[in-house]
């Protein structure tokens, strides 16, 4: 093949997406965390945003980033394990580790990595993972690369897991806690007991869990009264409530001191910048007293349910700040979210391959840093949709 054939193949396989209304765009932000900004130049209300507590923008979250910038510099210059690791680095795998109540945390770049980092880490060759159809593309990519034996079981269903594993025992269980582009939560006490009963670990992601749910923001184990075994291990994102950036895996001691010693997404790759650990630090102490920012997304979480009840919207079954609009086709989710732009207002479509075909839809994500005329806003918007008939 010359250069000429390989440019004309990804041409057509570009424009087969775009025909299949599966092609993604960029625009450019003004404000990217913040509910009013600007996108592409125009004005915007924005449901976007992973940043659920509205920290990405809190003046002392900012203030510490800058002090830790000036401590520190900014790039930390290389892996934690050459001599990128810092004080401020362990004084955030300290505080998450009573935040979180685990012996041990480790923090990583990105919660991408921290999925793959423990999968690769615990399972392999010959051993046999399970994971929920639905979860995030890190988990499943986390088992292609740990060269196990994927099985997926049906969204949230514990009968069927539990026939599965009578055929196959796994070493490992993986779960969203919070379901990212769903709002539900993984049936965390059945999977906790299958996981024990079965000898394997279980891996919840919590990204979308952590500071939104449980006292504190303690996450989802802990909205269900639970606490993890020696064998649960939990990851959290930093870059979603708490409103910066990186992850963290919550465990053992053992599991964190094995993570150090053999996960290549760990060991691999230069370690965050310290002045953001100092920024999350800060961060965290705000997600962890202020309540009240957990109270205000209840409040505009509860309000949207109603009024998108009222208007027969097609609600999904979520009490979490992420609200889907289960609309069905590409095609419709991208006509729904381009009809919202028309009037202002950010949504995005949500198409396969990221859900299931046949099931894409608008995601819309509520933050404390909305208020409740941006939620009847968006309300009034979507009550004036007016769509093409088929
Ligand atoms: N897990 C889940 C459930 C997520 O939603 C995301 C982010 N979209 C990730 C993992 C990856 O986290 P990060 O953005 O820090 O790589």
């Amino acid at each position: 093949m010359n250069d000429q054939t390989l440019i004309a193949d990804l041409r057509a396989q570009l424009a087969a997406q775009q025909a299949a209304h599966l092609y993604r765009r960029r625009r450019i932000q003004d404000a990217p965390a913040q509910p009013h900004g600007s996108s592409d130049g125009r004005s915007v209300l924005s449901f976007c945003s992973n940043d659920y507590l509205g920290l990405a923008n809190h003046p002392d979250v900012i203030a510490a980033l800058q002090h830790g910038a000036a401590r520190w510099g900014v790039g930390s210059g290389a892996a934690h394990l050459v001599n990128g690791h810092t004080a401020a680095h362990h004084a955030l795998e300290e505080a998450l580790a009573e935040f979180t109540g685990q012996p041990r945390v480790l923090l990583f770049s990105t919660g991408y990595m921290a999925n793959l980092g423990v999968i690769t880490a615990l399972t392999g060759r010959g051993d046999t993972l399970f994971q929920d159809r639905l979860n995030h593309a890190s988990l499943l990519d986390g088992a292609q690369l740990s060269r196990a034996t994927l099985r997926r079981y049906p969204h949230c269903n514990t009968n069927e897991l539990n026939q599965l594993i009578a055929k196959d025992p796994p070493q490992l269980i993986a779960t969203d806690g919070v379901f990212s582009m769903d709002g539900d939560l993984a049936p965390l006490p059945a999977l906790m007991q299958i996981a024990r009963d079965a000898g394997a670990w279980l891996l919840i992601d919590d990204a979308h869990g952590f500071g939104v749910l449980g006292r504190g923001g303690r996450g989802s184990l802990h909205h269900f009264g639970l606490s993890a075994d020696e064998t649960t291990v939990v990851m959290g994102t930093l870059g979603k409530a708490f409103g910066t950036f990186g992850a963290f895996v919550a465990g053992a001691e053992e599991v964190i001191e094995t993570l150090i010693q053999r996960a290549r997404s760990y060991i691999f790759t230069t370690a965050m910048p310290p002045a953001l650990a100092e920024a999350t630090r800060v961060s965290l102490r705000l997600a962890e007293r202020e309540d009240w920012r957990r109270e205000q997304l209840q409040t505009l979480i509860a309000r949207f349910r109603h009024g998108a009840a009222q208007l027969d919207l097609p609600l999904a079954n979520s009490f979490t700040p992420i609200q889907p609009l289960l609309v069905g086709t590409a095609e419709l989710a991208l006509a729904w979210s381009q009809q919202l732009e028309t009037v202002g207002i950010l949504v995005s479509a949500i198409r396969p391959p990221t859900v299931p075909a046949g099931t894409a839809r608008l995601r819309i994500t509520l933050s404390a840093a909305h208020s409740e005329t941006d939620v009847d806003r968006l309300l009034t918007a979507l009550a004036a949709i007016q769509l093409p008939p088929d």
